[in-house]
């Protein structure tokens, strides 16, 4: 039995990317380094788009399982492989003693917008893979969840009801939890997590936090994810650019609000995108658990 992600006191979580250089490698080292005396519930890996990329995300998940006492949680896509291939990565993480696999579907490769092919020997959904990794072994399985829809690739934009039916089978595929999309309002989670518990899933979804420090980054992140970005924080980080300082402390001002909302308001955990540099997303977190522990009924959960 797989020791579940989320239950209890609220987890707290890191996502990182697999790096591309040496000297990446060793950012996300020291990154790890520092994430790692803070206990969290676990760390994520993304999986890349390409061949060369999506092995260094299984190399890099091995290291933090073998290297680490850190929780590491591998993402897979669908996108590009077949059935075989699915099950044979499967198979390098249960070696590697990996039990927790983040489910996607993956976009297509160079043009994230463009039509979506599946491989001919190759699944079509997030919730096909969920089935397979399901029948593979003991896993913990997490699934994406995307609070504000995501326009559909002709550009007509999301049907939220198709987009909460799929995002329902889902779960009842076998997901374990989910993983939102970056958001910058809180309102965009909890309107969502709302229409899936009246859609009767009571599947934990956990929101993924971005901090918002550097307007240009987050424009590009935005456009690509969808996500709406609030005119008031956009205008204030545009005053701050060229001073990565006040950048900062807007961001992780505006997330540490946001997060603590999110928590008061029952979100199972935070799930922080690090970009492999950790002092946002930390600060966040620091600034997150000082204001619970100032309320001894809301810790939140470290990993033993
Ligand atoms: P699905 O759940 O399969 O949904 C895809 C589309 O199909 C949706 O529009 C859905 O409504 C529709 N659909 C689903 N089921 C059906 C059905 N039965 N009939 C008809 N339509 C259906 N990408 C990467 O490449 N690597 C990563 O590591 C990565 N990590 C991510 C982590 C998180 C937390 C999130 C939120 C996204 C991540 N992504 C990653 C991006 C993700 O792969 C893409 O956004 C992808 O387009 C969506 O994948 P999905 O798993 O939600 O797909």
């Amino acid at each position: 039995m797989v020791e579940a992600i989320t239950g209890g006191a609220p987890s707290f979580s890191f996502e990182f990317f697999p790096p591309k250089t040496p000297a990446g490698d060793e950012t996300l080292r020291a990154t790890i380094r520092r994430i790692e005396a803070l206990a969290p519930s676990f760390v994520s890996v993304t999986y890349g788009a390409g061949g060369s990329s999506r092995s260094r995300t299984v190399a890099v998940t091995r290291a933090v399982a073998a290297e680490t006492t850190l929780r590491p949680v591998a993402h897979l896509t669908a996108v590009g492989h077949s059935v075989a291939e699915l099950r044979s990565i499967v198979g390098q993480y249960a070696d590697a003693g990996i039990r927790d696999i983040l489910v996607l579907r993956g976009d297509m490769p160079g043009d994230p917008r463009g039509t979506w092919v599946p491989h001919p020997q190759g699944l079509r959904y997030a919730y096909e893979l969920v089935e397979l990794v399901r029948s593979l072994g003991h896993f913990s399985v997490g699934v994406a969840a995307f609070p504000e829809g995501r326009a559909h690739p002709s550009g007509r934009p999301a049907d939220h009801d198709e987009e909460i039916r799929h995002f329902v089978a889902k779960c009842r595929a076998g997901a374990d939890y989910a993983i939102t999309q970056m958001f910058f309002d809180a309102e965009h989670y909890l309107r969502f997590r709302d229409r899936v518990v009246a859609a009767g899933c009571d599947t934990p979804i956990i929101p993924e936090i971005m901090p918002a420090t550097d307007i240009r980054q987050i424009r590009r992140f935005a456009e690509l994810s969808d996500a709406a970005f609030p005119e008031d924080l956009a205008h204030r980080l545009e005053a701050a650019h060229g001073d990565p300082g006040a950048g900062h402390r807007i961001g992780v001002d505006h997330a540490t609000e946001m997060g603590l909302r999110l928590l008061d308001e029952g979100a199972p955990g935070l799930h922080y995108i690090t970009l492999n540099r950790s002092s946002a997303a930390t600060d966040i977190h620091r600034n997150i658990l000082s204001a619970r522990s100032a309320d001894a009924t809301a810790p939140l959960a470290r990993h033993q």
